[in-house]
């Protein structure tokens, strides 16, 4: 049993694994229906049959872990969730490998940042096993839901929310974890291309002491101005500088990003506190240091960038995170500036360390690292 209270959520762990109930779908789709899903998913657009609840007390700590059919959750309409927003969530991967088995990508990582994330907002933490295993039930049930087309994979989203019913301003006494799945297709179905982002000026994701580092919901909803003026200015994405002195690089919306210096140097902005500590981010960094590269996390202005690409000192520039897993950068647009060619071909590291990295995912190459889980055994 959890001691938890309120004001006390460090100690919210569940100190035993869970045994999770099953209640199996009784109009999942048909395999027919499947297919034509998993033959063009997309992303984020379909799910699969059935979904994970967890439910948190403060009396209770974490209980009645269980699957269920995926469909609405029921809330009450002052769930505190809805106003003032206290949520996180996770975002990782299955991905089926030629043998028909389905593994995911360090899973802990996700289970401890999301730890992190709960902390933060005040929300119980949930334990490493009890995450990993919450990932394996979906699988368990959803397996067939894996799709095999190259580049493809099941992206899990685990979240947590506030759904006590109560309006007063403090941790909720009540809390729900859920996991659902999706499908999704190749993010660069014709190529690894390019894209333009715009350096928002105006608006910053992170303050100091704020939940830049955190996994939150509100961090995005605070993004999507910005991101819809990148959008206005033909970008595809939004990259935020430091919310207190506006000049240094903390990372896009929901991407980290990184520079080639030469053909032997990596650079990506430090950890602050406001930067959103990437699984990707830091597989990258071990994948490029196994090449002899050098890795430095240090601070990167707007200025460094522009004089880089100027004097050719920085050769590549790229995003990072699950989704997309590596996206080139060609184009640094702002307020009366352009940095970078818009059409510059994707750089040979970017590529290679983003090729390495999916191979290592999808079990083409040695797993050297003790990286994949086995979710379907
Ligand atoms: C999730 C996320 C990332 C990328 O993290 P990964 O673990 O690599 O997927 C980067 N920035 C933000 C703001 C994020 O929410």
């Amino acid at each position: 049993m959890s001691t938890a209270t309120s004001t006390d959520t460090s100690t919210a762990t569940s100190t035993y694994p869970l045994s999770f109930a099953l209640t199996p779908s009784t109009d999942a789709r048909a395999e027919a229906e499947r297919d034509e899903i998993l033959a063009d998913p997309g992303f984020g657009k379909h799910f699969t049959d059935h979904m994970v609840t967890i439910d948190w007390t403060v009396d209770q700590g974490w209980h009645d872990a269980r699957v269920t059919p995926y469909g609405p959750l029921q809330l009450d309409p002052a769930s505190s969730v809805l106003h003032y927003g206290q949520e996180i969530f996770e975002g990782l991967k299955a991905y089926r490998h030629a043998d028909g088995s389905i593994w995911t990508f360090r899973p802990e990582k996700n289970a401890e940042r999301m730890q992190r994330s709960a902390a933060r907002l005040a929300l119980p933490q949930l334990s490493v096993e009890d995450f990993v295993q919450s990932i394996k039930q979906m699988i368990a049930v959803d397996g067939d839901w894996v799709p095999s087309a190259p580049e493809t994979s099941l992206y899990l989203r685990p979240f947590m929310i506030a759904n006590e019913s109560f309006l007063g301003v403090r941790a909720a006494h009540r809390v729900g974890y859920y996991v659902i799945a999706s499908p999704a297709g190749a993010y660069f179905a014709d190529g690894v291309a390019p894209v333009k982002i715009w350096l928002s000026t105006d608006y910053s994701r992170a303050g100091r002491g704020g939940t830049g580092a955190a996994k939150c919901g509100g961090n995005y909803a605070a993004s999507l101005l910005p991101q819809m003026q990148a959008y206005d200015n033909g970008c595809a994405q939004v990259l935020f500088l430091d919310g207190e002195t506006g000049t240094h690089i903390d990372e896009l919306g929901g991407m980290n990003v990184f520079f080639v210096h030469g053909t032997d140097t990596l650079v990506t902005p430090r950890l602050t506190g406001s930067i959103l500590e990437g699984v990707t981010r830091d597989s990258i960094m071990q994948l490029a240091r196994d090449r002899g590269m050098t890795v430095e996390e240090r601070e990167v202005t707007v200025d460094e960038w522009r004089d880089g690409i100027a004097s050719g000192e920085i050769t590549e520039v790229f995003a990072c995170g699950t989704a997309a897993v590596v996206t080139p950068i060609g184009q640094l647009k702002g307020k009366g500036f352009e940095i970078g060619e818009a059409d510059a071909p994707a750089g040979a590291i970017t590529l290679a360390l983003r090729q390495e990295l999916t191979d290592i995912q999808y079990g083409r190459l040695p797993d050297r690292h003790g990286w994949l889980t086995r979710l379907d055994a």
